[in-house]
């Protein structure tokens, strides 16, 4: 095998979750706060758009970047969330978040390049980094700030061989959010590095908190020319395992990226396009009564986490995790990860798996049934006490 496999790290949620599985199929009962997907179903007139598609005969390839009507779901949706009116040849649609930051990465990285991403945050930023023999630069998210965003220490930590800036908020795991003023400090700062493009990982702009509003990166037109944004539909539609996600790309990288898409993908499944143009274009309740839910849960996991001895939680901003502290119990992530699964059967995930700055940390999804959560925070307090 090539020597880049060896270099090629994972997404350990995926493991705990078979762990779960498995352990679930032996006859234990498990709480699963270790995956990152919404519990609620895919609002019912998204499902019957993607059934109506199938069954009008949309079974073929469709144009890589993706079907001419959808795009156009997409920069509407984008002009109404985020102010800003991009061309529909600057879009294409992928199948789910994580081939817009693949192709990005692939675009950028190769040995000597540097590429910086947020630590903790999403695993595959490093894991393709290092995958493309990148030298991956990870920009702390400090536990003492919010995980919110520095824009000054960022900007600070820029080289010449700085190739590709990956940015993400709300964020995974840490539930971070970087406000306007700091990407704005941001913008203007980068105007110093034009040799930096920018990946904008907005996955879960619908999923924030306390009446606030999400801050976009494409909001600033003078970065538009190096600024891919990533968005889709996985969170905020309930649509993990439809795989559909978009990139907006600059119109100097949007041909390279396309030849990415028809290298691998060729095109977003044709049918959950369509489905995907429903979700935009319908109505919207189903979106609000799940984040109204989550920030109910929210204080829930947070308010039980800060109750249990040697851990601490701050309030996350967006997302649907708590990323809690729990340095003061003396075990480690990775033994307190396995010891909730064998001991407790409450399935979280290890800070590490996030990076070495998740090190005293362990990051719960409450995207989970209420009782669920009230289970899972009595069975830590008794393994804890
Ligand atoms: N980006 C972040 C920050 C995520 O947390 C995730 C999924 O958990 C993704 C991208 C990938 O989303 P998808 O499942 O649509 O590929």
């Amino acid at each position: 095998m090539a020597a880049a496999m060896a270099r090629l790290g994972t997404e350990s949620a995926f493991a705990v979750l078979a762990r779960a599985e498995a352990l679930r199929r032996a006859g234990h009962d498990i709480i699963n706060l270790g995956i990152g997907a919404p519990d609620f179903r895919t609002p019912h007139h998204i499902v019957a758009a993607g059934q109506k598609a199938l069954a009008d005969g949309y079974h073929f390839y469709t144009p890589a970047k993706g079907l001419l009507d959808v795009r156009e779901a997409v920069r509407d949706d984008v002009a109404m969330r985020r102010g800003v009116v991009v061309d529909v040849e600057t879009i294409m649609l992928v199948p789910g978040g994580k081939p817009t930051m693949f192709f990005a990465i692939q675009m950028f990285g190769e040995p000597g390049a540097e590429i910086m991403y947020p630590n903790p945050g999403f695993p595959i930023y490093e894991s393709m980094i290092s995958y493309t023999g990148a030298t991956p630069v990870p920009v702390e998210l400090r536990e003492d700030h919010a995980f919110g965003f520095d824009a000054e220490r960022v900007l600070g930590q820029i080289t010449d061989r700085t190739r590709l800036l990956i940015v993400n908020s709300p964020a995974n795991p840490t539930g971070g959010v970087i406000d306007e003023p700091s990407l704005r400090q941001l913008a203007k700062g980068l105007a110093d590095h034009p040799h930096v493009a920018i990946l904008s990982d907005e996955i879960y702009s619908r999923v924030v908190y306390d009446g606030v509003l999400h801050a976009s990166l494409l909001a600033h037109p003078e970065l538009r020319d190096r600024l891919i944004m990533l968005d889709g539909w996985s969170k905020t539609y309930s649509m993990t395992g439809w795989r559909l996600g978009y990139g907006i790309w600059p119109a100097a990288f949007i041909d390279d990226a396309e030849r990415l898409q028809i290298n691998s993908n060729s095109c977003a499944s044709a049918a959950v396009q369509v489905a995907g143009a429903a979700a935009l274009r319908g109505p919207q309740d189903d979106v609000e009564t799940m984040v109204e839910a989550f920030e109910r849960r929210r204080q829930l996991i947070v308010d039980g986490l800060n109750s249990l001895p040697g851990v601490t939680c701050v309030m996350p901003g967006g997302a649907f995790y708590a990323f809690a502290n729990i340095t003061g119990t003396g075990i480690g992530s990775a033994e307190m990860e396995e010891r909730l699964l064998t001991e407790a059967g409450v399935a979280v995930i290890a800070g590490t798996s996030f990076g070495a700055f998740g090190e005293g940390f362990l990051r719960l999804s409450y995207a989970a049934a209420p009782e669920n959560i009230e289970r899972a925070i009595n069975r830590m307090a008794q393994l804890l006490s």
